[in-house]
């Protein structure tokens, strides 16, 4: 499983590129590092096995892999170390892994406070910062210094969390491996993973078998494990490769549903359900389900443990002690058609190479409906104001009109398949003042307009939201994207009254999104359930930039789950024409 540590050296590799070299077309080989390291970052399959199998011409197939960087990682895959990035690491001594997650303090910054006061380590600069040497820089400001401060605590308090989709590949991939193990019954990931929770501190692996010491055994030898911290006849404790400990628990069949029901739920949830289990004259524990009289009368599958508890299966996103156990009572009879990880038909935020995507509409659109199913997507790029990301103008935003216009004719005289569609949209900045960089008689041309902030984060929370409620009243807008602008461990979302924008989302029929990106999921949880009561409609988007980030759907539908969102609550589990219909 080579593909993290890879993931991980490219990602320091251009890093180091920005810090050690001064040329200004340094910045071509930059984005070629990150947009490999973005694609492999999602990949299914093994970099290892594509060449044993294929060689170069195999990786060179992969998106964004070109002949220097196929080169690369051959050489990783043979020598275990690329020669270039331990070049770059002996010229620049920073410790690049402390400092590549925190947002605001990039590869520039790193390089002034290096030259200028020789920090190399994140504690070195948190005391610069607090002795205040960071202000006194030329191009620095007490600012500055003190969003540096804040920065580092923020990812002091998140350090031993690890983001779902960064861990979600590769924790899928272990847990097929070990159901496959011909001594293994059963398997499953159980905790926050199985809950889809946005952070995952540890990972807890469920396995039942009549022959614990050989499973224990194949899971410490396996190829991720960089050091076994503990081990017993039936469980084990390791850490992997990237740093995620993970625990494995062996347990006989007859007890792996209520192990995995005692795994799962978090604490208050799962003294709940204990103390209920207790007023219905039972005693229920990870062994089981018990009588008074010791006797055992449910344990090998979750359901059996609900029924007797006079339960409905409460669906384990839902296992955090927020009136699940009330709700799923049987006497209540209450009915969640929560959204299913196969509902979704659509995407309704996806960026093609015409801005700051990486590929053509028309691959978008043939990925989207080749490797996921959806039956359409929205092609929205950004518009003229995002000028990082070429954002479009009004002429290019009608002339892309016109050429998605051309290429869903074109599917339909070409293919059998004629289902699928492609929507015209964008997504249309919004100003400082509320008011989009687009008017309004260009976008009523659109099939479907998304609107966004990327700038002035830090407004107050009462000018910040009346941003966003103009936005919302505005006719032309269908769709608030990533409607709080946090990113998960690194950028707090921008202060704004969220029940507010959720009340006139609901008045105005504007649809508020669920950002699929696992760095994002935005709206948080928590604001899905309250959007959710309040009846305001929701989607549930990608934000592809390539195709690989499709995958990125089943993060958003985790969360919408999370937020107890249904079926009928999101918008893109409608057929195109209704969907259509339904917008405003
Ligand atoms: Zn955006
Ligand atoms: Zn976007």
């Amino acid at each position: 499983m080579k593909n993290i540590e890879i993931v991980r050296i490219f990602r320091e590799i251009s890093y180091l590129i920005q810090i050690a070299e001064n040329d200004p077309n340094t910045i071509f080989k930059v984005r070629a590092y990150e947009k490999a390291a973005d694609v492999i970052e999602n990949l299914s399959m093994d970099l290892e096995e594509i060449y044993l199998e294929n060689g170069i011409a195999g990786l060179r197939k992969i998106p964004s892999v070109g002949s220097a960087i196929s080169l690369k990682i051959e050489e990783f895959i043979k020598l275990h170390k690329i020669a270039y990035h331990e070049e770059l690491k002996k010229k620049i001594p920073i410790k690049i892994s402390e400092f590549s997650n925190m947002r605001g303090i990039g590869p520039k910054t790193i390089k002034t406070l290096y030259e200028k006061l020789k920090i190399t380590t994140v504690s070195e600069l948190e005391k610069a910062a607090l002795e205040g040497r960071i202000a006194k820089l030329k191009g620095f400001s007490k600012m500055k210094e003190s969003n540096i401060l804040k920065t580092i605590q923020l990812s002091k308090k998140n350090k031993s969390r690890h983001l779902l989709g960064d861990i979600y590949p590769l924790i899928k991939k272990i847990e097929s491996r070990l159901t496959e193990e011909e001594s293994v019954i059963n398997c499953a990931t159980v905790g926050s993973f199985r809950r889809m929770k946005e952070t995952i501190g540890d990972i807890d692996i469920l396995v039942s078998t009549e022959e614990p010491e050989k499973v224990v055994n194949f899971f410490v030898n396996m190829p991720e494990v960089e050091e076994i911290r503990g081990r017993g006849r039936t469980k084990a404790f390791v850490e992997l490769r990237n740093g995620i400990g993970v625990d494995l628990l062996v347990v006989p069949e007859e007890s792996f549903g209520s192990a995995s029901q005692y795994f799962t739920g978090n604490k208050d949830h799962n003294i709940s359900l204990r103390n209920l289990a207790i007023s219905k004259g039972f005693h229920l524990n990870e062994w089981g389900l018990f009588t008074k009289k010791k006797k055992k009368v449910a344990g090998i599958n979750e359901k059996e443990i609900y029924e007797l508890l006079d339960l409905q299966y409460i669906p384990p996103e839902l296992r955090e002690d927020c009136g699940e156990i009330e709700f799923f009572s049987k006497k209540k009879k209450g009915n969640l058609a929560l959204v299913e990880y196969g509902d979704l038909k659509g995407d309704l935020h996806t960026h093609s190479d015409s801005t700051d995507g990486t590929m053509s509409i028309k691959d978008m659109a043939l990925q989207a409906r080749k490797k996921f199913g959806l039956d359409y997507i929205a092609i929205t790029d950004h518009t003229r104001s995002l000028r990082l990301a070429n954002g479009l103008n009004e002429n290019q935003l009608l002339a892309q009109i016109n050429k998605i216009q051309e290429l869903n004719d074109a599917f339909k005289e070409y293919s059998t398949d004629t289902r699928f569609r492609i929507l015209s949209s964008a997504e249309v900045n919004i100003l400082r003042d509320g008011t989009l960089d687009i008017p309004n008689n260009i976008l009523d041309k659109l099939d479907i307009v998304g609107a966004a902030i990327h700038s002035n984060f830090s407004l107050s929370k009462d000018i910040q939201t009346e941003r966003l409620v103009k936005a919302a009243k505005n006719p032309s807008v269908d769709l608030l994207c990533h409607p709080t602008g946090r990113i998960i461990n690194k950028r707090e979302g921008y202060s704004v009254d969220i029940e507010k924008i959720i009340d006139i989302a609901h008045e105005t029929r504007t649809v508020l999104e669920i950002n699929s990106n696992y760095h994002r999921l935005d709206l948080k949880d928590e604001h899905i359930r309250l959007a959710v009561q309040n009846g305001t409609k929701l989607a549930i988007n990608s934000d592809a930039h390539h195709p690989v980030h499709f995958a990125y759907l089943l993060f958003g539908i985790g969360q919408a789950r999370r937020g107890w969102a249904k079926k009928t609550d999101v918008i893109n589990t409608l057929e195109v024409d209704s969907l259509l219909k339904e917008l405003k």
